[in-house]
């Protein structure tokens, strides 16, 4: 198997490149390097510059209004976009319910949503998760019963990322509490502007607020607003879930990470006058997980290679790049947590402004290191939890 680049993806990649270094905002870059968080403007507008370039939707085919990339393109895609670093196409919205719409729709809703999906003029979030039904989501209890043209829905969704900014939220319902589990659940689509709707931040252990809990009580939905048909929202949540999965790798995320830690170190005197990048353990981590990001990456391309010649349609495997992607990413935090050192350690008046999003322009870089390393603990649970891939992996690859 070939894993080099034709000289038109290479040439693609060069447009990418050189498209985010003339459009993206330096501000906005120099946020996502240090890993502090955007607005909510910062990321409308990247997403409409995406747009004004027909980007906005990468893994829309053309039918759609889509760019129509290959697997390959797509790949070079994100990981131009995650090396630069420049924000990815809000995925709420363009991998996860644009998809489902414009698969599962009817023509009114294609027309009402996909537009307005594409240059996020609204912003989804994702209302699937419960307090008690995570992994096993299946035995969600959020209810909707029908009355006349509405579905009044009760309950409450734990972990919704970003709805603090968003503006609709898809969800599942139960309107069967008769039938098996999978066979009485709906999806719905809620304009979260509803007399009804809660949504309460939750400040993880990072001290940022990118998680909510969203409470639903006697909340009227239109019935248009349902996707599918009525108890029929199983099959859409796999065909969703399936496109969660793909591009989870990220390791130009991780390279990025990388690059940085490398950096820092050049700049970390230890206590005998050596400088931490010299040093034959610091050099030995970064180069292990080098060569480790490598072997992921063919992994991913021998997966992208095997997925165009069978028709596209998400391979359990990516459950390797899934878990794999999560590890590294975490091993390339803790390298950039040990080239900080002790300076890692902000003060609590610094996390709190991290926190808050009002991080002084000149703060020192190393302030930041800590959060990201602990952001990204929860990356081996949202997603799909890495023993749940496993099972995955276990099921339907190994014949377990
Ligand atoms: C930062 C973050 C962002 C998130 N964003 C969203 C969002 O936008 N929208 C949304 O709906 N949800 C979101 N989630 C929720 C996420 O999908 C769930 O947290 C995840 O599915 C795990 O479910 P749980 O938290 O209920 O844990 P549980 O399912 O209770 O799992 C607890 C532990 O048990 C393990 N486990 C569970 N089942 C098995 C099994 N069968 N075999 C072996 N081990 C098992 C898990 O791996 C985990 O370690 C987010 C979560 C986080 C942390």
């Amino acid at each position: 198997m070939d894993f080099d680049f034709t000289p038109e993806e290479r040439a693609f990649r060069t447009q990418v490149r050189d498209f985010i270094a003339s459009n993206l905002d330096p501000q906005v870059q120099a946020k996502l390097a240090e890993h502090r968080s955007l607005t909510r403007d910062e990321i409308v507008a990247w997403q409409r510059t995406l747009d004004g370039r027909n980007w906005a939707t990468p893994s829309w085919p053309a039918a759609w209004g889509g760019p129509g990339f290959t697997p390959v393109q797509r790949y070079i895609f994100f990981d131009e976009l995650h090396q630069a670093p420049a924000p990815e196409p809000l995925s709420f919205n363009v991998a996860m319910i644009g998809p489902v719409i414009a698969t599962f729709g009817t023509d009114a809703q294609k027309r009402r949503f996909l537009p307005r999906i594409r240059r996020l003029d609204d912003w989804w979030c994702q209302g699937f998760s419960e307090p008690g039904a995570g992994s096993d989501l299946a035995s969600l209890k959020a209810s909707a019963r029908r009355d006349g043209e509405h579905y009044v829905v009760n309950g409450s969704k734990i972990w919704q990322g970003m709805a603090h900014y968003a503006d609709w939220m898809f969800t599942l319902v139960r309107t069967d509490p008769t039938a098996t589990k999978q066979a009485g659940i709906s999806m719905l689509l809620i304009d979260l502007r509803l007399p009804g709707v809660e949504v309460r931040p939750i400040v993880t252990m990072d001290g940022r607020h990118e998680v909510n809990a969203v409470f639903l009580d006697e909340v009227r939905v239109p019935v248009d607003c349902r996707v599918g048909e009525e108890n029929g929202g199983w099959a859409i949540t796999k065909f969703l879930l399936g496109n969660e999965r793909t591009g989870i790798a990220r390791v130009g995320m991780s390279r990025h990470i990388l690059r940085r830690a490398r950096t820092l170190a050049q700049q970390r005197i230890a206590s005998g006058g050596e400088c931490l990048a010299d040093d034959p353990v610091f050099r030995q981590a970064a180069a292990a997980l080098e060569i480790e990001l490598h072997a992921l990456e063919i992994t991913q391309m021998r997966l992208i290679a095997e997925a165009d010649a069978h028709s596209g349609t998400p391979d359990p495997r990516s459950s390797i790049l899934k878990i794999r992607g999560t590890q590294l990413r975490q091993q390339a935090s803790e390298l950039m947590l040990s080239a900080a050192g002790p300076s890692a350690l902000a003060a609590a008046g610094e996390f709190q402004a991290f926190a808050d999003g009002q991080w002084p322009a000149q703060a020192p870089w190393s302030t930041t290191v800590a959060p990201v390393y602990l952001s990204l603990r929860a990356a081996s649970i949202y997603g799909g939890s890495t023993e749940v891939q496993k099972n995955i992996l276990a099921k339907t690859v190994l014949g377990l």
